[in-house]
């Protein structure tokens, strides 16, 4: 069973690049995660940052994790946030909400994160991709005490340490900084798994991932070498293999067209689903749907 490493690509979000390694063509999914995108290192100042306009989201949660730097969110709930590194924010779209990314009044310097999505799953699963959208906050998070470095859990529960973070159960996210060394971590093997690199060279299993590429490990794996041959960073993402069916389109993630087509129009009309978000930067606008949908009842 092989590691498969994959490249990211670029693309453009706010006044960012970024290194997007989920979705891609042959591996849509790790888990529920359904998106990760690395942005920067790059430099900011106290009035230019993601600048990312207000624009809606639905059926997935987003996670915004930072190894250097600050960043402004708000969203339409009211919620306006700091983060900085170590700590995470988590917002859950469930039916709708808006949110925006900006610059953060005082902070100049170099900033680098990773924004992941995790796709909601429907009511029968313990998912609530219909449900009320939320925000949460986490300053701190628990992290293993390991001789190769800390691995701080973000989402579920990985070497015995749970993630506070209101995720759906059965999916894992570990932030691990690590020096030059060699640790055998423990996996569930009913979870599917990749490694992001984020900074520095790792060796995952046999495979060597270089920072902005994804090391997949399929399913079916109780542990995973990981050797740093110097400082590295890098993301453990899993969970158990998403099975619902995935329409990914712009910032809405959904389970049919016409259920896309259908957000894009409110987005589009403002009938007020995904609510509003008071901010400096203009209101992104969704593109045209390109396939023929039924007309709205
Ligand atoms: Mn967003």
């Amino acid at each position: 069973m092989s590691v498969e490493v994959f490249d990211p690509h670029e693309a453009i979000v706010g006044s960012f690049t970024v290194r997007r390694v989920l979705p891609r063509r042959t591996l849509r999914t790790v888990g529920a995660w359904c998106f990760a995108d690395q942005m920067g290192p790059a430099e900011v100042t106290e009035t230019s940052g993601l600048d990312v306009g207000p624009h809606p989201h639905m059926g997935l949660q987003t996670v915004t994790w930072l190894m250097q730097g600050t960043a402004l969110h708000k969203d339409s709930l009211g919620s306006e946030q700091l983060i900085s590194p170590g700590q995470l924010n988590l917002m859950t779209a469930g039916h709708g909400i808006v949110h925006a990314e900006e610059a953060t009044g005082r902070y100049r310097g170099t900033l680098h994160g990773v924004q992941l999505w995790v796709a909601q799953a429907d009511g029968q699963r313990g998912g609530e991709r219909d449900g009320p959208p939320a925000f949460e906050h986490h300053a701190e998070l628990p992290a293993v005490d390991s001789s190769v470095g800390t691995l701080t859990v973000l989402a579920g529960s990985f070497w015995g340490v749970q993630s506070p973070a209101g995720f759906a159960p059965d999916l894992v996210g570990v932030d691990a900084a690590l020096h030059a060394g060699t640790s055998v971590w423990p996996l569930r093997s009913d979870f599917e798994h990749a490694v992001v690199a984020l900074d520095g060279e790792v060796l995952v299993g046999d495979a060597i991932a270089r920072p902005g590429q994804l090391a997949s490990l399929g399913t079916g794996r109780s542990e995973i070498r990981i050797e740093a041959r110097d400082r590295a960073r890098l993301l453990l993402l899993g969970g158990l293999p998403f099975t619902e069916p995935l329409v990914m389109w712009w910032n809405f993630v959904g389970r049919s067209r016409d259920e896309i087509a259908h957000a894009q129009r409110q987005w589009r009309d403002g009938d007020g689903r995904f609510g509003d978000v008071p901010s400096r930067l203009a209101r992104i606008p969704a593109p045209d749907v390109l396939w023929r949908t039924r007309p709205e009842a």
